[in-house]
């Protein structure tokens, strides 16, 4: 594979930005080699500067649900472009798309537009701990909930994979504010509540991990979390950045049936523009400014043609709920797939998946939280993703994220994913 131009331009980055690279993950730091930059996309291929075609199983990290270029976004942004391009002042396609949301999303009554999944979870928690008048968070570990501050502690994605669970500029007095427990383990949550009795404002979780691979809850940890949350007066904030619009129209907490009292959202709600939202119980949205005294703000929120986008978007997902279900078939061939070809290898890492999220453990073990994340073999990871990028499949450059089928994907680029992981795995062994 010749990615001359990618090294050329890598090279010329790191004279101008950080690592070369505007998000961490991006560099390849996880898996070594030089990142690929990428000219195009269209349906389930990425092209790069090289004029390498690879099929694609990151999708922007999860917002093209429908695809690279999908023509009805397309339309949707051509059509708003037209009107100019930012007013800082109300327009009519964000009442739809606050209607559009909160018809899909089961618990959300009211909803706020923000402008990346970070700043919606920012708001999320300043909105619970104003609400509630207590102050401290408990999140999960290897949970991302974007670069906040308070989110940093024992965080997952790029800030595990660079290092970085713990950000040094996090001040220690915002850092102690923020508790940490185990995924899937509600008695310890229940010890850390007790022991903070009446201070927790807020538990914050992704309901299913996209943040150290693919995880999922437990039967009844997600309902245990609710209880919980029921009893001590605590906000219960699910993360849907990655799961809203992807596991079901209504997201995890509609696939699991499990409601909490805030959701935070991205990605697939801006059909590839920067879009994040927050939103939730009518009573506790009341409180953010102007209708109460919780500040939030946004110079570029509401952005006319990322809701334009976003929109196109949610209305084809509404209309076309078969999508779900394809996802889901595709996500079951995939997982089974790899799993047939790791039998005949004599090989026995784990694989979780639902709906159109998986992730590839190098390990034996069950991966049900942090540490079974962490126990993987990083290093045969690394020659595993260039052994797929050799075959034309484009991975996460890190053993800690999910990958994210998409609707373009075909049952021949299905098949040509299973034969590229059988290859592959037996090329590393
Ligand atoms: N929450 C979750 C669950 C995420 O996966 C991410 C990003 O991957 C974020 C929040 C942060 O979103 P953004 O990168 O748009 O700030």
């Amino acid at each position: 594979m010749n990615i001359t131009t990618s090294q050329k331009l890598f090279e010329k980055a790191n004279q101008f930005i950080p690592g070369g690279v505007n998000s961490p993950v991006r560099a390849f730091r996880a898996v070594g080699g030089t990142p690929i930059f990428i000219k195009s996309a269209k349906g389930p291929y990425i092209f790069d500067e090289d004029d390498n075609r690879y099929i694609e199983l990151i999708n922007s990290w999860g917002p093209m649900i429908l695809g690279h270029a999908n023509e009805l976004i397309e339309k949707a942004v051509a059509d708003a472009i037209q009107h100019s391009f930012s007013f800082g002042a109300p327009t009519r396609r964000e009442v739809e798309m606050a209607e559009r949301i909160v018809g899909m999303v089961p618990s959300v009554e009211k909803v706020r537009m923000v402008n990346s999944g970070t700043e919606a979870t920012m708001s999320a928690i300043r909105v619970a701990r104003g609400f509630t008048g207590r102050d401290k968070i408990i999140k999960f570990a290897g949970c991302y909930h974007g670069h906040g501050d308070s989110f940093l502690i024992a965080a997952g994605s790029g800030a595990v994979t660079h290092g970085t669970p713990d950000s040094p500029g996090v001040p220690e007095g915002v850092a102690k504010d923020t508790l940490t427990a185990p995924f899937n383990d509600l008695e310890a949550v229940q010890k850390l509540v007790d022991a903070n009795s009446g201070q927790v404002a807020t538990i914050i979780i992704e309901p299913v991990v996209g943040n150290m691979g693919c995880v999922l809850p437990e039967p009844g940890f997600l309902e245990g979390l609710r209880s919980l949350c029921d009893k001590e007066g605590i906000i219960l904030i699910f993360d849907e950045v990655m799961t809203g619009f992807r596991l079901s129209k209504g997201g995890a907490q509609e696939r699991f049936s499990v409601m909490p009292d805030m959701t935070t959202l991205g990605k697939i709600i801006g059909g590839g523009m920067p879009v994040g939202a927050y939103g939730g119980r009518e009573d506790i949205m009341n409180y953010v400014s102007p209708a109460g005294p919780v500040y939030q703000a946004g110079t570029l929120s509401g952005n006319p043609i990322a809701m334009a986008a976003g929109l196109a978007m949610l209305d084809y997902l509404n209309d076309h709920q078969e999508v779900y279900l394809n996802l889901d078939q595709a996500g079951v061939k995939l997982a089974q797939g790899f799993r047939s070809s790791m039998e005949k290898l004599g090989l026995k890492y784990t694989i979780n998946q639902i709906g159109s999220m998986y992730t590839l453990f190098f390990t034996e073990e069950p991966v049900k939280d942090f540490p079974a994340a962490r126990s993987c073999n990083m290093e045969l990871y690394g020659r595993y993703f260039h052994a797929m990028l050799e075959r034309g499949v484009y991975l996460g450059a890190s053993q800690y994220e999910s990958m994210f089928l998409s609707t373009a994907l075909e049952e021949s680029h299905l098949d040509h994913i299973i034969q590229a992981n059988e290859d592959s795995l037996r090329a590393i062994m």
